[in-house]
């Protein structure tokens, strides 16, 4: 099942909240800023722990850590691809963010994940472009695995009318 909301992504209960993170892993602005303010100190020391192990995540790559004090269980950090006119790789870079933030959450047992309109902010990504790659990679990994939910967890206005023209049923659900 998809579900549209417009809303702080801080503010969901669900297993795993995805993070649109740097690949620096130690916070930063838009919605990585919203998620360590809400979330805590615990975030951020196990980000940093995974830093020092494997180094800084990559574009397209995800890694998963506690969610603190959100109401979700885990937080998943992925690095969105920053737009630089279409033909750097970026829809594939995209694409990599919600598979591979979806295979994280299915090896953690996860249900119900919660996806941010991850490089649509700072990093500049044509949000009707992004809206179609995120709804496709899920819709793909909704009909092969465990997976209950994911939640497109909308902050502003024009992505809330791409989500939704894209997610036609009447309830926006699949
Ligand atoms: P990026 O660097 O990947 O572009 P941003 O955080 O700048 O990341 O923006 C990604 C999206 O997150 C934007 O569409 C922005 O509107 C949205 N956003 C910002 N704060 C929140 C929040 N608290 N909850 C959900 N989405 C948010």
């Amino acid at each position: 099942m998809i579900e549209l909301i417009k809303g702080d992504i801080t503010k969901i209960t669900c297993d795993a909240v995805v993070n649109a993170a740097n690949s620096s892993l130690l916070g930063g602005g838009g919605v990585d800023g919203a998620i360590h303010r809400a979330g805590g100190p615990e975030i951020l020391e196990e980000c940093r722990k995974i830093v020092a192990r494997q180094g800084s995540c990559k574009t397209g790559e995800a890694v998963i850590t506690t969610a603190g004090k959100l109401p979700a269980k885990y937080v998943i950090h992925t690095v969105g691809p920053v737009w630089n006119g279409g033909n750097s790789g970026e829809d594939e870079k995209l694409r990599s963010c919600y598979i591979n933030s979806l295979n994280l959450a299915i090896e953690n047992g996860c249900k119900t994940v919660a996806f941010p309109n991850i490089s649509t902010g700072v990093y500049g990504f044509p949000k009707d472009r992004a809206a179609k790659i995120a709804v496709a990679a899920v819709k793909e990994a909704l009909n092969k695995s465990e997976i209950k939910k994911v939640l497109f967890v909308c902050f502003d206005d024009e992505n809330v009318k791409q989500y939704r023209e894209l997610l036609t049923s009447p309830t926006w659900k699949f």
